[in-house]
């Protein structure tokens, strides 16, 4: 009997499976998967077109769209995640967005604060309801309130 890799819950020779990537899966598990992707390419749109606004520019950089799929390939977080990290760090940190930022490799320093300062207030709807990254096994030190901001000199961040 094979374990639906979802839910982990073994699925029963009767009932209706759907292989996909070599795995089988409970249909509504399947269909899951499917919006959860479908819901994923939405966001990395809506995170893109942010960025281009936020930055004024016309398109994502090569630089930026590497950027991204490191975070959420290598650190595990989530395109939502780093749309309000940018968010907190430029808007609401009123920082300058000219050309000298070129990329975004401020969000691995700023993310945790993102994260702690939109939970405390209970504000992440107001950037997105979906705030929630996909770090589950890494254990990450929570940085004091605006210690880690102080020290970064953005301009030494692509
Ligand atoms: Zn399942």
């Amino acid at each position: 009997m094979a374990v639906c890799p979802l839910c982990k819950v073994y699925i029963s020779v009767k009932e209706e499976g759907k292989t996909y990537k070599g795995k089988k899966y409970h249909l509504p598990c399947f269909e899951k998967i499917l919006d959860d992707m479908e819901q994923g390419e939405d966001q990395r749109g809506e995170l893109d077109k942010y960025i281009c606004k936020l930055f004024g520019i016309k398109k994502i950089t090569p630089l930026i769209s590497e950027q991204i799929s490191n975070f959420v390939k290598i650190d595990g977080y989530s395109i939502n995640g780093i749309k309000a990290t940018l968010y907190y760090f430029f808007e609401l940190g009123e920082r300058e967005v000219g050309e000298s930022v070129r990329g975004i490799g401020i969000v691995p320093y700023v993310y945790e604060e993102a994260k702690e300062f939109f939970s405390t207030i209970g504000k992440a709807k107001e950037v997105n309801k979906n705030f929630v990254p996909a770090i589950t096994e890494k254990h990450v030190q929570i940085k004091k309130p605006n210690k880690g901001l102080q020290k970064i000199d953005i301009s030494k961040i692509e």
